[in-house]
């Protein structure tokens, strides 16, 4: 499937805040938007006054943007949260969460997102003791995602896995630093996740 693969910075700058894409250098000055917090290309410090759809359009961005989604998939999982019983907009959310290469990332085995999907897709996890390559596939609680027993030595799930113990992981995911597994425990309560977004704005957007 079809990803976004240009920098990552310009993508935070496009919505004028952090969107955290990369890792540790998120946290340093280096961070793009900490030197120039306005959208990239010719127009970008001269934007106006954003319409509601303009907000709901970029709520959308946003989260795509996080969790590395494409358009047409991130309607997908937008159908299927209005499908179901609860709070769309948080349903929605914790079926992103739920995706393997972000398990991978929150756990602390990659850097970032873009980082686990790369390895997810190069094969250097197991979902519940079998192989699964898909970023996409959707973890249930306690599914358990551990790194293959031949990519231990893997140098970037090492580096990752050092950065993570400053880092932290969330209280819905347990590791198992010595065995390199993370249990997926249970979805993610909205309140729990740090995300910049209002996911309102994006049911308001699809419910035209
Ligand atoms: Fe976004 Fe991180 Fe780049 Fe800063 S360093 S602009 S938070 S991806």
């Amino acid at each position: 499937m079809a990803r976004y693969t240009g920098p990552l910075c310009r993508l935070c700058r496009r919505e004028g805040e952090k969107l955290f894409l990369k890792g540790n250098r998120c946290s340093t000055e280096k961070c793009a938007i900490e030197r120039r917090k306005y959208a990239p290309g010719q127009h970008g410090q001269g934007r106006g006054k954003v319409s509601d759809y303009g907000l709901q359009l970029r709520e959308k961005q946003k989260v795509r943007r996080i969790y590395g989604i494409m358009e047409n998939q991130f309607r997908i999982y937008f159908a299927k949260a209005a499908s179901m019983k609860g709070i769309t907009g948080e349903i929605l959310l914790q079926l992103l969460e739920r995706r393997l290469d972000n398990v991978a990332y929150r756990a602390g085995f990659a850097l970032n997102r873009r980082s686990a999907r790369q390895l997810v897709k190069h094969g250097h996890f197991l979902v519940n003791g079998r192989a699964v390559n898909i970023p996409s596939y959707l973890l249930r609680p306690g599914d358990v995602v551990s790194v293959k027993e031949s990519s231990r030595e893997n140098p970037i799930i090492a580096e990752s896995m050092t950065v993570a113990e400053h880092r932290g992981v969330p209280e819905w995911i347990e590791v198992e630093a010595a065995g390199m597994k993370g249990k997926f425990n249970r979805l993610p309560q909205r309140d729990e996740l740090q995300l910049p977004v209002q996911e309102q704005l994006i049911v308001e957007l699809y419910s035209k």
